[in-house]
C-alpha cells in the first residue's frame, strides 16, 4: 500500500483539489495524507497570536476573513446543493470553534487546538467532495493513531497499533484520507509535528504499515541542487540516498521536514518526491543507493548563533568536552556544528530558549564569545575520505566570504560553513557557479 502526501499548494484552491484525482489512482489502496489549504496554518497562527495578546477583536477579525476564503473555496469545490451544504456545516463547525475560545483561558493547548483546525477542514472537504463525485474512500482521523511521547518523539510502534485496525475494518475500500501534521502528545492533548509536518505525517505512516513507497506531492519537480528560492538555474537531483536527503532536509531545504526522512529509511521505505503541477516529470528518489562521488545539492539554514568557549585548561584536560556538552543536554539544546582547537571549542545551536542560561554556566569554563545571526551553508554528496578536491572546490568558491566555522569529515556526505547570515546568498550563488 502507498502513501501519498499533498502539500499545502496542491490542495490550494478547489481546482487544485479536483486535480488530485489525476494523480491518485481509486483503483489501488492507498492512504492520502493531505496538508492544509497553502496560507491557512499561516493565519492560524495570527488567530493563535492574536488571542495570545489578549486581542480578541483582532482575532475575529482574522477569523472572519478565513472563513469567507473557505465559503468561496467551497462555492467553487462542490456543484451538489447537498454536498454544498455538508461543506457549510463543516466550515461553521470549525470556525465557531476558533470564534468561541476565550482570552482568559488561552494556553498553548488552545493554540495548538487552532493550529490542528487547517488539516481537519482541507480532509473532511477533500472527503465530502469524493463523496459528491462518488468516489468512495475513508476519512481516518489522525488524532486516532498520530502519537508523540514526552519528547515531542513519534511513536511508531503506536501507530502502527493503531492505524491497521482502522484500515483492516474497510478491506471494500481503497482509498483513505487523513491529516498531516497533527497528532496527540503525551497527555492526550492535540499536538503536532512542528511545521511543515505532513511530511513527517506521510513518512510516520509509511513506517507503521510498512508501505511499499512513500509519495511527497508538492509544487516542484523534486529536491534541487540548491535553494530555488535564492538560486537561479537550480535543477532536480535524480536520485539521493537517505542520508544525503536527511542532511539537506535538516539543514534548510523545506521541500521535506527536517526529522523526515528517518522512519522511512529505518524501514528502507522509498521516498519519491514529485511535482503535482507536473506529475510526469521523474522527480526525486529517495533509497538507500546514491550516486557516487558526486556533489549533489547546497542547503543553507538561518537563524544559528555561534558559542565558542576559550579555555586554556582545555589543554589535555580529559573530560572537558563531556562536562561542556553536559550544560547544553541540562537545557534539552541540541548541537548542530563543532569544531574544537587545543584551547578553545566552537559550536553552534538554533534553539536560544536557554541561551543567557547556558552562557551562564560556561563562563566556569572559559571566556565566552557569542555570534547571532549566521547561517549554516551545507553541501552535501558523495565524498569519502579517499576522495580528494572537494573541500578545496569548495573554499575556493568561498574565498571572498569571512567563514566562522568550517566542519568537514562528520559524515561521509557533508561539508558545512558557519557564516554571517548576511553574506549566504552571495555564498549560495558562489557555489553554485563552482561547483555546478
Ligand atoms: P508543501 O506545501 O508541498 O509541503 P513546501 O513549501 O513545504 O511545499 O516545500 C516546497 C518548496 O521548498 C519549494 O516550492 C521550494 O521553494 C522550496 N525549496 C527549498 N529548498 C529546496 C530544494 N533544495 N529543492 C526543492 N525545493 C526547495
Ligand atoms: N500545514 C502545516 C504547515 O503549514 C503542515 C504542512 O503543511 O506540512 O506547516
Ligand atoms: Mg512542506
Amino acid at each position: 500500500m502507498k502513501v501519498l502526501k499533498f502539500g499545502g499548494t496542491s490542495v490550494g484552491s478547489p481546482v487544485r483539489m479536483k486535480k488530485l484525482l489525476d494523480i491518485i489512482n481509486p483503483n489501488e489502496r492507498q492512504i492520502v495524507v493531505l496538508s492544509a489549504v497553502s496560507g491557512t496554518t499561516n493565519n492560524l497562527v495570527e488567530i493563535g497570536q492574536a488571542y495570545l495578546t489578549g486581542d480578541k477583536t483582532k482575532a475575529a477579525e482574522l477569523i472572519q476573513i478565513l472563513k469567507k476564503k473557505y465559503e468561496i473555496f467551497i462555492n467553487e469545490l462542490f456543484s451538489n446543493p447537498g454536498y454544498l451544504a455538508q461543506g457549510q456545516e463543516v466550515i461553521d463547525y470549525h470556525f465557531a470553534l476558533l470564534s468561541n475560545l476565550s482570552n482568559d483561558l488561552f494556553t498553548n493547548i488552545e493554540e495548538k487546538l487552532i493550529l490542528a483546525q487547517g488539516e481537519l477542514i482541507s480532509t473532511t472537504l477533500y472527503h465530502i467532495y469524493l463523496k459528491e463525485i462518488g468516489v468512495p474512500s475513508v476519512l481516518l482521523a489522525a488524532l486516532d493513531f498520530m502519537k508523540i511521547d514526552e519528547d515531542n518523539e513519534p511513536i511508531v510502534d503506536y501507530i502502527t497499533e493503531h492505524i491497521e485496525p482502522l484500515v483492516n475494518a474497510h478491506s471494500d475500500i481503497n482509498l483513505f484520507i487523513t491529516q498531516g501534521y497533527i497528532c496527540r502528545n503525551a497527555f492526550g492533548e492535540i499536538d503536532n509535528l512542528r511545521r511543515g509536518g505532513s511530511d513527517y505525517t506521510a513518512s510516520l505512516i509509511g513506517a507503521a504499515i510498512r508501505s511499499e513507497e512513500v509519495q511527497i506531492w508538492t509544487d516542484i519537480d523534486g529536491m534541487h541542487n540548491n535553494d530555488p528560492r535564492i538560486v537561479n538555474g537550480t535543477k532536480p537531483i535524480a536520485q539521493l540516498s537517505f542520508d544525503e536527503a536527511a542532511e539537506l532536509a535538516y539543514f534548510g531545504a523545506k521541500i521535506l521536514h527536517p526529522q523526515s526522512v528517518f522512519p522511512a529509511q529505518k524501514y528502507k521505505i522509498p521516498v519519491r518526491l514529485l511535482n503535482t503541477m507536473d506529475p510526469k516529470a521523474p522527480g526525486t528518489l529517495i533509497t538507500n543507493d546514491s550516486e557516487k562521488d558526486k556533489i549533489k545539492s547546497i542547503a543553507a539554514k538561518d537563524g544559528i548563533t555561534a558559542i565558542k568557549v576559550q579555555s586554556s585548561r582545555m589543554l589535555l584536560a580529559h573530560g572537558f568536552l563531556r562536562r561542556l556538552f553536559e550544560v547544553f543536554e541540562r537545557y534539552k539544546t541540541s548541537i548542530d556544528l563543532i569544531t574544537t582547537s587545543e584551547v578553545a571549542v566552537s559550536l553552534t545551536i538554533d534553539d536560544t530558549t536557554y541561551l543567557d542560561l547556558i552562557i551562564q554556566e560556561l563562563n566556569s569554563f572559559g571566556s565566552v564569545d557569542i555570534d547571532k545571526d549566521q547561517t549554516i551553508v551545507c553541501v552535501v554528496g558523495d565524498f569519502g575520505a579517499e576522495k580528494h578536491g572537494y573541500a578545496a572546490r569548495v573554499l575556493e568558491a568561498l574565498k571572498h566570504i569571512p567563514l566562522r566555522m568550517i566542519s568537514y569529515g562528520g559524515s561521509d556526505h557533508n561539508l558545512s560553513l558557519l557564516l554571517n547570515t548576511a553574506d549566504k546568498v552571495e555564498a549560495l550563488r558562489s557555489l553554485h557557479n563552482r561547483l555546478f
